[in-house]
């Protein structure tokens, strides 16, 4: 065998949350409950087959539109791609070439360290503070890079913006991405800020709040300059990503915002209503700005809990990670799966 092993780029993937091909009670990948706009199923359900002898518009020119229109921003300063994780993938690509480390917290959306391993980027992982806060000032150092999920993931909580403004407003020489992929769900987007900062380049998708997970839809916005660079290493790799019913889609979603804002409401409604009836059950749980709590119970390990829940078709978000290995991530369900999680639990709790 020849030596061919050795040039192999290795990397440890990210891992995604279980997608059991049975049906369960689902709260472990913070999907939304809800079905996507009745516009955008309709868009599938009348995809032309034939049409798709044709590649797609590598612009996703209608979907550009529908994003510019709702957000107000115009179409060369917006981004698409096929999910956020593609979006947030090009924009580790295409920002993060200097030698210097770029920053995110300890704990965060998982696949940050994986991008930065993949591209070789370096990178130094900033520790929340004890009650699982980012600390802005820790983030005014020398960096090649600043990356912060706004709401943080897993841990639910959300900065306000003028604490965000300040890490921009102390990092000029690095590009800050915002990955915003709760923000529907309660925090404050600083979209607002791409207007003062050239640098600053926010994230968001329609996994979550528009209930399309399944569509693979994501985009971002920020000055002209950014979205130009990202384009240039799109069209340098992949053009034709999603596909034409997609794009279709897409833009019924993004142009349903009454949609998006009701059922975004009864995801928080829910939120609230059982956020009271789990801490009765003696769960600790950080103030959520997200569709999921980060909880973690008095007596009982995180891991028997998500064991015993598994047993029983329910399935939560586990990390037996430093830091985290005694909580649990639970996706905001529909009230009926949230009874039932509090049934299973109060059962569990009992017989510990
Ligand atoms: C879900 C999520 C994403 C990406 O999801 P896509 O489905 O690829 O759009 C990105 N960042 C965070 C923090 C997320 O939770």
């Amino acid at each position: 065998m020849g030596n061919w092993q050795d040039n192999v780029r290795r990397v440890t993937p990210y891992t995604p949350g279980e997608q059991p091909q049975r049906k369960v009670i689902k709260l472990n990948t913070n999907e939304n409950p809800y079905p996507p706009s009745p516009a955008a199923v309709a868009v599938l359900q009348a995809a032309d087959g034939a049409a798709f002898r044709k590649y797609p518009d590598t612009d996703a020119t209608e979907l550009v539109n529908a994003i510019s229109e709702v957000y107000g921003v115009s179409a060369d300063r917006i981004f698409v791609g096929v999910g956020s994780d593609d979006v947030l993938g090009m924009s580790f690509l295409t920002f993060f070439a200097s030698d210097k480390p770029v920053l995110f917290p300890d704990i965060t959306y998982s696949f940050y360290d994986v991008w930065a391993e993949l591209f070789r980027i370096p990178y130094r992982q900033i520790p929340l503070t004890e009650n699982f806060r980012i600390r802005p000032e820790d983030y005014m150092t020398e960096n090649g890079g600043v990356v912060i999920a706004n709401p943080n993931a897993p841990t639910s909580v959300a900065l306000p913006v003028e604490a965000i403004r300040g890490i921009i407003e102390a990092n000029r020489d690095s590009v800050v991405i915002i990955d915003e992929a709760y923000i529907d769900f309660g925090g404050e987007s600083v979209l607002p800020l791409i207007d003062q900062y050239d640098n600053l380049l926010v994230v968001q998708t329609f996994s979550k709040s528009r209930s399309g997970a399944g569509l693979r839809v994501g985009f971002a916005m920020g000055s002209k300059m950014l979205i130009d660079a990202l384009k240039a290493v799109k069209f340098a790799y992949n053009s034709y990503t999603m596909s034409t019913p997609i794009i279709q889609a897409g833009a019924a979603a993004m142009r349903d915002v009454a949609y998006m804002k009701k059922t975004t409401a009864a995801v928080v409604a829910t939120r609230e209503a059982f956020r009271p009836r789990l801490e009765a059950l003696g769960f600790t749980i950080l103030p959520s700005a997200t569709n999921f709590y980060f909880a973690s119970h008095d007596r009982v390990p995180a891991k028997v809990i998500f064991e015993e829940l598994k047993k029983r078709d329910i399935f939560v978000r586990y990390w037996n990670k430093p830091r985290i290995n005694n909580h649990l991530r639970i996706t905001v369900g529909t009230d009926a799966e949230m009874e039932a999680l509090v049934g299973a639990l109060t059962e569990i709790l009992a017989a510990y």
